[in-house]
């Protein structure tokens, strides 16, 4: 597979490529939005990997031009945790998929490989678990058809395990990725949110976010 990461930020950049490489990709890359439309537009990729604070472009306008061509290519947005608006914005525009700074390469690796596997032009938009359904654009959570209504810190740590059913992500993994900061490890602060998430959920709560004795936490893999 062949992707172009366009991103401004060498630290980002170079780890990502550098990721992406040793898992086999090929990877063109450049740091101005004007020059990864120029890319995308002349070359072909596989999917782009789109920053969205660029100089030159930026990363949502790339995007608006690209689908303005008819260029159906999966680009998979990268963005603030607070920027919420642009994530939206970005899947109304067209974005395949996006994650949030700071992230894990194993995990983009793992979006690209579910981009593979997802039918072209289909974007990603709801997650679902039996009656457990999670729109990633209007951030609407029902279960069993009814209205569920989660803060901003429960919705990103339910969309981070339900991403990833079956995966056992542990306490700093989750903390990381959901809070973003350095933290004292002993923090409660997961378990805290865990438990409220659950008892949100309702009677499917405890079965749908498994506790991993010493390690962490997993979202149940279920037949959907
Ligand atoms: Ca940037």
């Amino acid at each position: 597979m062949k992707i172009l990461v366009v991103e401004d930020e060498q630290r980002i950049l170079q780890f990502v490529k550098k990721g992406l490489e040793e898992a086999g990709f090929a990877v063109d890359s450049c740091e101005r939005g004007d020059d990864g439309l120029l890319l995308a537009t002349t070359q072909s990729y596989d999917a782009i990997i789109l920053d969205i604070m660029l100089p030159g472009r930026d990363g949502l306008s790339v995007l608006r031009q690209i689908r303005e061509k008819k260029n159906a290519v999966p680009v998979i947005l990268l963005t603030a945790r607070t920027a919420l608006d642009e994530r939206v914005e970005g899947l109304n525009l067209g974005a395949d998929d996006y994650l949030t700074k700071p992230f894990y390469v194993e995990e983009l690796i793992a979006r690209l490989h579910a981009l593979g596997r997802r039918a072209t032009g289909q974007s990603l938009t709801v997650l679902q678990a039996g009656d457990l359904v999670v729109n990633l654009v209007t951030r609407e959570v029902k279960n069993n058809g009814g209205d569920i209504r989660l803060t901003a810190r429960e919705f990103t740590l339910l969309e981070y395990l339900m991403r990833s059913p079956g995966r056992v992500f542990s306490r700093t993994q989750i903390l990381e990725h959901v809070w973003g900061y350095d933290f004292d490890p002993n923090t409660n602060l997961v378990d805290v949110h865990i438990q409220r998430l659950r008892k949100k959920l309702g009677a499917a709560g405890d079965s749908l976010i498994e506790t991993i004795r010493g390690v962490g936490y997993r979202f149940k893999k279920t037949e959907t």
